[in-house]
């Protein structure tokens, strides 16, 4: 077993513990959010999945993510004007966001659970968590001069 399949393993396995059946097409929904770092909209996932799933639509993308928020395992990025990205909660880690393509990338930066402490501290809050996002152009986009 590769690493993506332990880390799609892993999910289903949550997901039974939910009562969410597996079918072949939420296993590849699963397997679409799980391999690459998308952070993929409802639409970009229907995409790539039409083609083998010729009963799939868009509203089935998008009550399986539902289902999948609702056991846990995936989070509607809080970002943009566009439709909404979904992330595997696989690891906490923090996002950097293009400004002209909206392409989402992860980071990992392991300082700012220090934040809550002072934060905490200072303003005498019940802190339970925060949000952090970078924002910038990305690799491509910078070549387009723009
Ligand atoms: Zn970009
Ligand atoms: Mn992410």
């Amino acid at each position: 077993m590769d690493e993506l399949e332990a880390k799609i393993e892993k999910y289903v396995n949550i997901l039974r513990e939910n009562d969410i059946r597996m079918t072949s097409q939420r296993y590849a929904i699963l397997k679409n959010l799980a391999e690459g770092n998308k952070h993929p909209t409802t639409n970009e996932i229907y995409e790539d999945l039409k083609d083998d799933f010729p009963n799939m639509s868009v509203a089935t993308v998008y009550n399986n993510l539902n289902f999948f928020m609702e056991a846990g395992i995936v989070n509607e990025l809080p970002f943009g004007d566009g439709p909404s990205r979904f992330d595997l909660t696989d690891t906490q880690h923090y996002h950097i966001i293009c400004n002209h393509c909206g392409k989402v990338i992860d980071f990992n930066y392991p300082g700012l659970d220090e934040v809550e402490k002072v934060v905490e501290s200072m303003t005498h809050f019940k802190v339970d968590g925060h949000s952090f996002k970078v924002t910038g152009l990305c690799e491509d986009c910078q070549k387009l001069n723009l």
